[in-house]
């Protein structure tokens, strides 16, 4: 028996229409009423096992779909509510409370509850609206606000108060994350944490690709250089304390003297310093007070009594000329000694990267003149065509500005990096280039350099360990 056409006892439809392109082709060429119908899709008819199965997982898919997107929404709701500090940082409340130097969650700053109460999306806005207000409440200590820039907004994210290293000037609560050197500095800065803010708006995260693209250019970056630069980050990085860390806060608390002191006391004093006869530098207060925030968040990561933060004493101590330079980190120290200096005789030395774990560690290590010296001349006096001192080329400084603190501490301050390298052939890279040591161990170089390909790249590990190992090799050649 043939299929029948009739609806209520026909067979599957499928099997109908295969017969009918079978059987009668012209029937598919003029369709009539009949065949219309019957090729209309028909969903309540689904009989065969397959169409079965497929309805099934069509079913399932939709279900799960609808689940997922259920989570996704819950999720979201989650993320966009209101939390309070402690739902918010989790685990790192206690780290928070701990460099807050607070015991109860209700005794943290407002600032933190304005984190914490922001959306994701709005976070950004939020502590960076938070921090203009601040420069604008009675408490400032001037009426500008710090630039909120990326790292700093994902340091306080991740409650990241004080870096892992003494000489790492990027990261924690201390005066550099505040400075804004020159104005080209700070419309960089600031239109890049304009574009940040966007991004952040648009999206709820930013990846960190993205966070790449957002670096201040190189050649904008820039340290106060004189006494006003100087009086504008110390402003800043007391808006910054106060904002940040709230006004009862021991290094909050310690730094309003100190600011005062310096508007009152020691203004004429300083301009003469750091003007007249630049005896000091600017970034040496910077790093001095850098120490001292660095070692009282230090003290209280490591649940030791943290003492009290003596700010004012950088002042009392040139008040008595009896300040001592802090030593400067290998990247600043280039960064603000013009070559020439270099050459002759620095009144500060770079440190390598041993850590000083004092605020006014001295640094008349005279010593280590040579070492920095011959780390540049060693560039160019290799092969013997081009000179013997390096001395005399052109070419401009180029620091390392992310340098590995092990490599910087391979060599000791009293040797030269010309004597190290002897008459050897330092590593090379996984590409075959010989490493220029200057600028990966002694932390710069110059841009003539005839190893400057090599100048900039991150170091594998492999390339690192090869340094390392090389560098060992040759001190113990050289009987240390
Ligand atoms: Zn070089």
């Amino acid at each position: 028996m043939h299929a029948t056409r009739e609806d209520n006892a026909g067979p599957p439809v499928t099997l109908v229409v295969l017969n009918i392109a079978l059987v009668d082709d012209d029937l598919s060429h003029h369709r009539s009423p009949l065949v219309a119908h019957i090729l209309a899709p028909r969903p309540q008819q689904i009989t065969t096992g397959l169409e079965l199965a497929i309805n099934h997982m069509a079913t399932a898919v939709s279900q799960q779909t609808a689940e997922v997107n259920r989570a996704t929404l819950a999720r979201a709701v989650e993320r966009e509510a209101p939390t309070t500090p402690s739902s918010k940082f989790g685990l790192l409340l206690d780290s928070l409370k701990h460099y807050l130097h607070v015991q109860e969650e209700q005794e943290l700053p407002e600032f933190w509850f304005q984190f914490a109460a922001a959306s994701k999306k709005q976070e950004f806005s939020v502590l960076r609206d938070y921090l203009e207000l601040y420069a604008r409440s009675e408490y400032a200590f001037i009426a500008a606000s710090p630039v909120l820039t990326p790292k700093l907004h994902s340091d306080l994210a991740t409650v990241t108060f004080v870096a892992d290293h003494l000489d790492d000037l990027k990261a924690g609560i201390q005066p550099f994350m505040a400075m804004d050197g020159s104005e080209e500095y700070r419309a960089a800065a600031m239109e890049l944490a304009r574009s940040y803010g966007l991004l952040y708006e648009r999206d709820h995260g930013v990846s960190l690709s993205d966070l790449t693209q957002l670096k201040v250019p190189k050649d904008l970056r820039s340290y106060p250089s004189n006494f006003y630069d100087l009086e504008r980050s110390l402003g800043l990085f007391g808006n910054l304390l106060g904002a940040i860390l709230g006004n009862t806060h021991p290094l909050t608390v310690a730094y309003r003297p100190f600011w005062t002191a310096f508007v009152k006391r020691y203004r004429d004093r300083l301009i003469n310093e750091i003007d007249g006869n630049r005896a000091i530098k600017p970034v040496h207060i910077l790093q001095s007070i850098q120490l001292i925030c660095y070692d009282w968040f230090d003290a209280k990561r490591t649940r030791t009594p943290p003492g009290t933060p003596d700010f004012i004493d950088i002042w009392k101590r040139i008040g008595l000329k009896a300040y001592n330079l802090p030593q400067l980190p290998p990247a600043l120290y280039f960064m603000i000694y013009p070559m020439s200096n270099l050459l002759k005789s620095p009144p500060s030395i770079i440190s390598g990267s041993q850590p000083s774990g004092s605020a006014t560690t001295p640094a008349s290590r005279v010593s280590t003149e040579g070492s920095i010296a011959s780390g540049v001349s060693t560039l160019t006096s290799g092969t013997g065509a081009t000179g013997a001192t390096g001395v005399s080329r052109a070419g401009s400084m180029v620091v390392n500005e992310s340098p590995d603190r092990h490599l910087l501490a391979l060599i000791p301050f009293n040797k030269k990096l010309k004597e190290v390298i002897g008459d050897s052939q330092p590593p090379s890279t996984d590409a075959g280039e010989v490493i220029c040591l200057s600028y990966h161990v002694k932390g710069g170089c110059f841009t003539n350099c005839r190893r400057k390909q090599t100048h900039g790249i991150t170091l594998s590990m492999g390339e690192k360990e090869r340094l390392a190992n090389y560098i060992a090799d040759r001190l113990a050649k050289l009987g240390n």
